[in-house]
């Protein structure tokens, strides 16, 4: 519920996730690797970001098949969708 609110609050996300997004400062690399290869730095940027709960909140949302959003890889936000039917 918080988290769409903030979603709601802000007239522009994409200008949001470009001023306070910590993958941006840091390229997309991490955050979508090759099949097979460690998340591990991807987890760990997300851990400090700031936003990362929105940004979870838009993956779930926006059904976001590929890479690492909100701390979390495709493979775990698929369980997280399957255990919240
Ligand atoms: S939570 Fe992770 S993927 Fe989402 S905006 Fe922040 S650094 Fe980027």
């Amino acid at each position: 519920m918080l988290l769409t609110m903030y979603i709601d609050t802000i007239t522009s996300p994409e200008a949001a996730w470009q001023q306070e997004a910590l993958c941006a400062q840091t390229g997309a690399d991490f955050f979508f690797p090759e099949p097979g290869s460690s998340v591990r730095e991807a987890k760990r940027i997300c851990g400090m970001c700031p936003i990362r709960a929105a940004c979870l909140d838009h993956a779930l949302s926006n059904d976001e098949r590929f890479g690492v959003w909100g701390g979390l890889s495709e493979k775990e936000r698929l369980e997280l969708r399957r255990a919240s039917r």
